[in-house]
């Protein structure tokens, strides 16, 4: 019988892990297997998963889980963002760029729009009409934000967007991108301010190549230009103008945190298939797993990830109460993806020669892990983060 990811440490469930979470746990865990597993070779090799596979999330109830009723969501918190971001992990189906649509963009939208930009945006979101993206990285900018380029001028009721971004997740698809600009360029991070470009309804936007990578093939990481796109004043996002680095500094915590959650459930999965490996593959008679340097090998992968699934839950917990602090999030982000990559390699390496075919999914996921540690602010930024707290 195969090893089950969610099982393979066998960590209690937390406190706040209720029978409708488990719920939600099983049945993300089916959906990913039997509606987007089936296509995932198709998905890598066009390099973009299907609107139609959004759409279907959307109906199943897996896209803006945490988002209130009210607005189309399913009224949860960032316990069901992070069940169903663990779900595609424990599945493989890791360019499926949901998590980033449901627990990076809907909140920007939520905890910074307005009642009328909720009401326009959210129900949207939540059925897979409209498909998220946010974009802060520039070709000339990535850990230092704020040296964006990209400029919003005001004319009338409308912002005039120049510029060119790169490296957005989900840049092919999405209708719907927050994009980070200057409203002021003297003004340093106070002049930035995120303005939602509905990306159907304007001219002037471009979508460059569908970038290229080592891992994560099935997601589209895209180029995006900007050429004298007009956008009503109405998509500012906040009351005024020059909220935006403060808007980015509040939500990066859970981004953050998302790819330890990630993380830890490509960990699980990673550790599951190699136990299940060595105990089938035989070298000198025996299965590999009879090997004392396989058993030493896979005891210390299993604590250190045992280590980590604690205090991954623990910062989830954090984060629920509203307590989750920006440093405790980083030290989670940069110390669950750098165990992930270590142990990804690990795992690999008990594999053999098999290990490095593409047929086999830890050669997926070594290719997948290793963006973990640039996204979403590089794990050196993370340590600088941390630094500070010192
Ligand atoms: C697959 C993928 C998906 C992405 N998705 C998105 C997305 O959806 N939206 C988006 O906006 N961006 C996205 N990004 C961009 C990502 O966030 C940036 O690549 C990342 O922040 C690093 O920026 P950079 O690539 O410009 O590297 P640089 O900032 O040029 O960094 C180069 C190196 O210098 C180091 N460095 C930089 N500054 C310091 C410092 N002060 N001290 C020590 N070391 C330093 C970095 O850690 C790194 O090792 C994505 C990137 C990838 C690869």
């Amino acid at each position: 019988m195969n090893t089950m990811p969610e099982q393979v440490l066998g960590v209690p469930k937390p406190d706040w892990m209720s029978d409708d979470l488990s719920m939600l746990q099983d049945m993300a865990g089916r959906f990913m297997e039997t509606e987007i597993a089936p296509h995932y070779d198709r998905y890598e090799k066009q390099q973009v998963v299907e609107r139609e596979a959004w759409e279907k999330a959307g109906a199943a109830g897996l896209l803006c889980a945490s988002m209130p009723e009210e607005y189309g969501g399913a009224g949860g918190t960032y316990a069901h963002e992070a069940i169903i971001t663990e779900a595609i992990g424990h599945t493989g189906v890791d360019g499926f760029g949901i998590a980033l649509h449901n627990a990076i963009v809907a909140p920007y939208i939520l905890n910074h729009g307005s009642e009328e930009q909720k009401r326009r945006w959210l129900p949207k979101l939540a059925t897979g009409e409209l498909i998220g993206a946010i974009a802060m990285t520039e070709p000339g900018a990535g850990s230092d934000l704020q040296g964006i380029k990209t400029s919003a001028r005001k004319d009338g009721n409308h912002y005039v967007i120049n510029g060119s971004k790169t490296f957005i997740t989900n840049g092919q698809n999405a209708n719907l991108v927050i994009v980070v600009t200057k409203t002021d360029p003297a003004a340093g991070a106070k002049g930035t301010s995120l303005i939602v470009v509905e990306t159907d309804e304007v001219d002037g936007f471009e979508r460059g190549r569908n970038l290229d990578k080592i891992g994560l093939k099935a997601n589209d990481t895209s180029e995006l230009f900007f050429n004298d796109v007009r956008i009503p004043t109405a998509n500012l996002i906040g009351p005024e103008e020059g909220q935006g680095f403060v808007q980015l500094m509040t939500e990066l915590p859970q981004e953050r945190l998302l790819i330890a959650n990630q993380a830890i459930s490509m960990i699980e999965r990673a550790l599951a298939i190699t136990i299940d490996y060595v105990r089938e593959r035989k070298a000198f008679g025996k299965p590999v797993i009879e090997f004392q340097n396989t058993q030493f090998k896979l005891a210390e992968l299993k604590s250190e990830a045992t280590m980590a699934r604690v205090f991954v839950n623990h910062c989830v917990e954090q984060h629920l109460k509203g307590e989750l602090t920006p440093t405790t999030a980083s030290m989670a982000k940069y110390m669950l993806t750098d165990l992930q990559c270590k142990l990804v390699d690990e795992c690999l390496q008990l594999h053999g020669g098999y290990g490095y075919m593409n047929e086999y999914p830890i050669a997926r996921m070594y290719r997948d892990a290793r963006v973990q540690r640039i996204y979403g602010g590089t794990n050196e930024i993370m340590k600088l983060l941390i630094a500070r707290s010192l």
